[in-house]
């Protein structure tokens, strides 16, 4: 196989080389353990620190609210069991039936082990979740809210401000969101936001290296105890050259965003335009998506056979959330917005960034459309 192409960005994606450069440079130079008394450990805590102060202004927080964390699973994990931890009288736990595994089945811990109500919004047939939907679920014993700014199979926006704003003002519960797949692709207002996660290598960073936004006013317990990192919050030696990359990764993704959309949008037309010339082919994703993701069936061929198909003629693209490709063939997602079992088990997701091309597409469509004929 000569030339593979990329097509799944929301999984993962090629980190920048003005981020590859930097952190070649760090990891020579800055080896020691940051919590270390004598000059080298102090430089690393002063690096850590200025990376941290510049994460806050790029996010418009303060800097002892961003807490570095091995990624968004773990801060995901860690801003729904801290928040419980901290606030035992509230047994209740809101989320949408659509997140990601990491909220998902931490949701089910605390179900399963420590006996929490758990109420899963729906989502509309644009994958939406709506306010009305959080007003009707909130209650006096709400711990806590956690909902996705954008979906990572179909790419829906929820109306997080607003959500955001209708929680501050009539309850006491905090609001946990889930940024992994809005950062750097809109604009988010932290203001009404407890706390906030992501993660740096789907912003063209490096893996085992995310942000845990908790502001300051919100009780938590750390998932991960002992040790005074992190100001307490999240003990264990600090990964402190991969965390020192992060204000870079988030900067160069905040310049990039209006540019990387607008290349993005005019790639996801094209495809969506060439996929719906084949017959059979449905699009999944909302109108009201982020630029960067196309989902589409074609209910013929299963999710897996499809992909293998794809795989072997040089493309890499996903069914569902990657998380879930070995675990379930029906994608949960697709089955909320309300599609049938055939098309939400003959889902594939493509996701781009602005180095796709339009020739990346057209060989991809062909792909397909060789596919089609020889299994469908
Ligand atoms: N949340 C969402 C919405 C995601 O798409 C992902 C990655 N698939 C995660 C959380 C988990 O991110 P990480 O790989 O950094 O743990």
């Amino acid at each position: 196989m000569s030339h593979r192409i990329y097509f799944d960005h929301a999984s993962s994606t090629q980190i920048h080389p003005e981020v590859l450069d930097a952190y070649v440079e760090v990891l020579k130079t800055y080896f020691a353990n940051s919590a270390s008394l004598y000059d080298e450990g102090r430089k690393v805590t002063e690096l850590l620190s200025k990376s941290r102060a510049s994460i806050a202004k790029l996010l418009g927080v303060q800097t002892n609210e961003i807490i570095y964390t091995s990624g968004a699973s773990e801060s995901n994990s860690s801003a729904i069991k801290g928040v419980c931890l901290a606030n035992k009288e509230k047994k209740h736990i809101i989320t949408t039936c659509v997140e990601h595994s990491s909220v998902m089945a931490v949701c089910e811990q605390m179900h399963r082990i420590f006996d929490y109500d758990i109420t899963y919004l729906p989502v509309n047939y644009n994958g939406v979740v709506e306010l009305e939907e959080v007003k009707k679920a909130l209650r006096e014993d709400t711990a806590i809210v956690s909902i996705m700014a954008v979906n990572n199979e179909v790419g829906a926006i929820n109306p997080i401000e607003e959500i955001g704003e209708y929680i501050k003002k009539n309850s006491h519960a905090y609001f946990h969101v889930d940024m992994t797949q809005s950062i750097g692709k809109i604009d988010i207002n932290l203001k009404n936001i407890d706390l906030a996660s992501f993660s740096a290598h789907k912003i063209h960073g490096l893996k085992g290296s995310g942000i845990l936004i908790k502001k300051a006013h919100v009780p938590y317990e750390p998932l991960i105890a002992g040790g005074e990192q992190e100001m307490g919050l999240r003990g264990g030696t600090t990964n402190a050259p991969t965390h020192m990359m992060l204000a870079k990764t988030l900067r160069l993704a905040l310049e990039n965003r209006q540019s990387n959309n607008d290349a993005c949008r005019i790639l996801q037309e094209y495809t969506v335009n060439k996929l719906l010339e084949i017959p059979g082919i449905e699009i999944n994703h909302p109108k009201n998506n982020i630029p960067q993701l196309v989902n589409f069936s074609y209910e013929k061929i299963p999710s897996e056979v499809m992909q293998n198909a794809l795989n072997a003629k040089g493309f890499m693209v996903s069914a569902r959330s990657t998380c879930e490709s070995a675990t379930l063939n029906t994608s949960y997602v697709l089955k909320a917005m309300g599609y049938s079992d055939l098309r939400s088990s003959s889902c594939i997701r493509m996701s781009f960034s602005k180095e796709n091309t339009k020739e990346e597409i057209d060989a991809f469509i062909a792909a397909i459309k060789e596919t089609i004929e020889h299994y469908g």
